[in-house]
This record gives structure tokens, C-alpha cells and sequence, in this order.
């Protein structure tokens, strides 16, 4: 049995190397441009520099699996100390976010209201029903928590619009949350009660530690793809041919019992379109978020103290261009050479104000550090990635979005779907959906 895998990032690569240890199938992954998509790292002038993704949460299954049967353990890093210290820029100043939640009310951050709305949360009737990120935290916690504290992480993370973004598609587990116990205060309590908290992931991300590889997240989809034949083309159409498939690619074609797109969704529209007009439709409704990664390398000697730390993220009525600023060799060992810190600047995003495109990178990203952190001296490195659909955005849309994939797999036998653009965007849901995409053909489906 020949199948093709068709898009080379973490998604494609991981049910590559699944299908390749756990079948007997012929594998064959083909990509259009270069091996890890998002996830891919680059190494110049002296600095190791993320073009995409930085880690993965040590509390996440799925990855952890792959990373152990794939024999990459020795290569995983932690965090470092100094970078469980996180900052939010907010009315002109950087505050620091304390880990402990109760520490936060005691600070001047928030203003008395937002505090009594916090404690008025568990008397907040629940709705069943979806709606937007920011629909739900205004109702439950106030805008106030919407601009200093949830949204900049909705922003930092996913790059959308809180506006748009469905609560249910991307954070599920709150949703559950307030469902099952009428309130998040009330639930996470009980939960705590019940020591489940650890294990879940709102908790887990205040207790676990951030990870990745000492040559970077794109060294571990490179080593998943070595043993995987690939080729470098770009599949513009699919058909069916005597109950296998046809690929045809800009350089070549290439027939398969089953096919695995694991494409961003505005790609896999264009493959499908002629193929299956109906679902191809679908896929229109998936906004991407545009983002430029800027990395600059400066002597650390020359940098104010908030250098030591994680970095910042942005209060909604402060973001201008940049969503976040990363220091990453403060966040993890490899990053940059001693005396050297390498900061890594997200610009765009859906309430950038500006195109990322447009403008010059350099100047923006330096005026906001400047701006923000009263750093002005002169960079000694500098390098841009941009990424001009970086982040889906799941919107209210997106769960019938998922039926319709759902419904093409059973009406096309043989076809699988996966990838960020469908069944969550981090990597380690990328990784968990290569591991459905397995379950789902040993299963016959
Ligand atoms: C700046 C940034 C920072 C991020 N930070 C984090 C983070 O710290 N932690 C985290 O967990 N997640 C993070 N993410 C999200 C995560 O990196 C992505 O969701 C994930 O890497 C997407 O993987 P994918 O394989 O689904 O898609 P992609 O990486 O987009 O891969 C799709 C592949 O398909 C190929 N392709 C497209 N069209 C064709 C075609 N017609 N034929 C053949 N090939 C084709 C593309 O070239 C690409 O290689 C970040 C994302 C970005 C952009």
C-alpha cells in the first residue's frame, strides 16, 4: 500500500514517521518548500533563532511520546529559572505577573473593580452555548481581565482577535469548566479538591516548564523526517483514478492507495477544489493570522534588567504592531553565545495596527522596545522571518468547519486530514492529531 503524505511540517511529518514504525505502508512525503513549515530553526551569526514555534509544555502527552519512541530524549532542554519571571506591558510600564494568582489581587495591576468582579465570578450565570474569547471573559471576569491579562495571552499565543475567536475550538477546557460547575473559581477549586488540577491544562500551565531541543524545535522534526523518502513538490490537485488517487504536483504526479494532506487549510482549498467544490468551501472560513518573527542579537552588558526573564506580552489597548517580546536565551541554554542575549520580537497578529509587510521590521520592532523596555542600543544581529498566514484562527465557524473535514474523510475513503489549521494549533496538537490520523487508518475509517 503506497501512501502519500502531502505538507512537510510537524503535522505531516509526525504521521509520517508514525505510519513508517507502526505500518507496513510506502511511505512517501511531499513538500513543497522545506522540511518543519512553522517549525523550523535557523543558526547565524552566533545565535540559534526560532522562526516559528520555542517549546512545548512539559505537561503535554502526546509530544513526550513521540519525542521518546523517536529516541529524542537526550536532546530535550528545560526552561531556565529566570524565565518563570513574566511581565505584561500595561498603562506604559512593565509589571511583573506574579505565579501566584492571589499575589496578583494584592498588586496594584488591577483596579478595585476588576477585583470585586473577580469575586462576583461564581454568581455569574453560565452559557451553554458557544461564543466569542472576549464575549465570555467580559461576561465572567470584566473587561478589565480581557485587556491586562487574558487577551494578551490570546494574543501572544494564537495571534487573533479575541473578538472572533470561539471560546469553545480553542479553549474547550474552560468551556467545560464553566458547563460542569456553573464557574471557573468554583471549578477550579473543586478540581484542586478533586487533584485533578495538575493534570489539567490551565493549571499545568502555571506548574510545568516550558521545553524544546538543544538544536532548536526544527532539530526534532528533521530527525522524525530522516528516515522518510520526501520530495520537494507542491501537489496542486487530487483525483481519483481506479480507487486510488492521483497527486498532481507542479514537477511531478504520483498515485496512492491513501493520501494524508496535512496542509494549511488555504492550500488544501486550492488542492480540493475541483475535486470536492462542497468541502473546498469550508475552508474559505478560516482566517490566518499574519506574523512576523524579528530576532536581534545585543551584548547583554548594554540591556536593562527585564532581559533576565521570559519576556512580555502586551495589554490590549497597548498593541500597536508587536503582540510579544521574547528574550530566548534567557528562556533557554543554546540560544545565544556567552555575553549575548538574543530577543525575539512578534509583530502582527489580527490587531496589529499596522501590516507587518509594509513597514519596515527593524525600525518597528526597535522603536517598540525602545517604547516598552527602554531598550535603545544597537543591535549586533538581526534576522526576519515572515510568515504572511502564520496562525489559523479558529472562529465561531470552526466546529462545523471540523464536521465538514470529518464528512469528506468518510465520503472519500482513503483520505485523511490533520494539520494546525483543523484540530488545535500547538504542537503538541499537531502531534496528538498524527497520532488519531494513525488510530483512525489501522481502524479501517
Ligand atoms: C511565530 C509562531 C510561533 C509559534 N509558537 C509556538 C510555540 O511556542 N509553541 C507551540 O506549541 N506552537 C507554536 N506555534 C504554532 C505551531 O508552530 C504551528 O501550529 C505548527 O508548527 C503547524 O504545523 P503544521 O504542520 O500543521 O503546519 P505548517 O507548519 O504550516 O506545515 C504545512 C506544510 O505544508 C507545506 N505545503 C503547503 N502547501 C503545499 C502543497 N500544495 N504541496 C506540498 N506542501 C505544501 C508547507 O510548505 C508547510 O511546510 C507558533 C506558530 C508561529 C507561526
Amino acid at each position: 500500500m503506497k501512501v502519500a503524505v502531502v505538507g512537510g511540517g510537524i503535522s505531516g511529518v509526525s504521521v509520517a514517521y508514525l505510519l513508517k514504525r507502526h505500518t507496513k505502508y510506502d511511505i512517501l512525503l511531499i513538500e513543497k518548500d522545506r522540511i518543519g513549515g512553522k517549525a523550523y530553526s535557523e543558526k547565524r551569526g552566533g545565535y540559534l533563532i526560532e522562526t516559528g514555534p520555542n517549546g512545548f509544555l512539559s505537561n503535554k502527552a502526546e509530544i513526550k511520546k513521540l519525542i521518546a519512541e523517536s529516541g529524542f530524549d537526550s536532546e530535550i532542554i528545560e526552561s531556565k529559572d529566570e524565565s518563570n519571571r513574566k511581565f505584561i506591558f500595561s498603562n506604559g510600564k512593565l509589571w511583573e505577573i506574579p505565579r501566584n494568582p492571589a499575589k496578583m489581587l494584592l498588586s496594584g495591576f488591577l483596579s478595585p473593580q476588576a477585583k470585586l468582579k473577580l469575586l462576583k465570578e461564581p454568581f455569574v450565570k453560565p452559557v451553554f452555548d458557544d461564543e466569542t474569547v472576549e464575549s465570555f471573559v467580559k461576561r465572567r471576569l470584566g473587561h478589565e481581565f480581557l485587556d491586562k491579562i487574558i487577551g494578551p495571552m490570546v494574543c501572544g499565543v494564537f495571534a487573533g482577535d479575541p473578538k472572533i475567536m470561539s471560546m469553545e475550538s480553542n479553549f474547550p477546557k474552560i468551556k467545560e469548566i464553566e458547563r460542569k460547575y456553573g464557574s471557573l473559581i468554583k471549578g477550579l477549586i473543586s478540581m484542586m479538591r478533586e487533584k485533578k488540577a495538575k493534570a489539567d491544562s490551565i493549571s499545568g500551565g502555571f506548574s510545568s516548564k516550558l521545553l524544546s531541543f538543544k538544536n532548536g524545535v526544527g532539530s526534532f522534526v528533521e530527525h522524525l523526517s530522516k528516515d522518510v523518502e520526501t520530495v520537494k513538490d507542491e501537489v496542486l490537485s487530487v483525483e481519483s483514478v481506479g480507487g486510488r488517487y492521483r497527486l498532481l504536483g507542479k514537477t511531478n504526479s504520483y498515485v496512492a492507495d491513501i493520501v494524508v494532506f496535512s496542509l494549511p487549510s488555504y492550500s488544501l482549498k486550492r488542492v480540493v477544489k475541483n475535486f470536492d467544490s462542497e468541502f473546498a468551501d469550508y475552508l474559505n472560513e478560516i482566517p490566518y493570522a499574519p506574523m512576523a518573527v524579528l530576532a536581534l542579537g545585543f551584548e547583554s552588558s548594554k540591556l536593562p534588567e527585564v532581559k533576565n526573564s521570559f519576556g512580555y506580552l502586551f495589554d490590549l489597548n497597548e498593541i500597536e504592531d508587536t503582540i510579544g517580546v521574547l528574550f530566548d536565551s534567557s528562556i533557554f541554554e543554546h540560544r545565544a553565545k556567552q555575553g549575548k542575549t538574543l530577543i525575539r520580537i512578534m509583530i502582527g497578529g489580527q490587531l496589529s495596527k499596522e501590516s507587518p509587510f509594509k513597514s519596515n521590521l527593524v525600525a518597528m520592532g526597535m522603536k517598540e522596545l525602545n517604547r516598552s523596555a527602554n531598550i535603545h542600543y544597537p543591535f549586533e544581529f538581526a534576522y526576519k522571518k515572515v510568515h504572511h498566514k502564520a496562525i489559523p484562527v479558529y472562529t465561531l465557524g470552526h466546529k462545523r468547519v471540523k464536521e465538514a473535514v470529518l464528512d469528506f474523510e468518510k465520503k472519500h475513503k482513503g483520505i485523511f486530514i490533520t494539520g494546525n489549521a483543523f484540530f488545535g494549533v500547538s504542537l503538541n496538537d499537531c502531534v496528538k492529531a498524527a497520532y488519531n490520523t494513525l488510530e483512525k487508518m489501522k481502524s479501517g475509517l
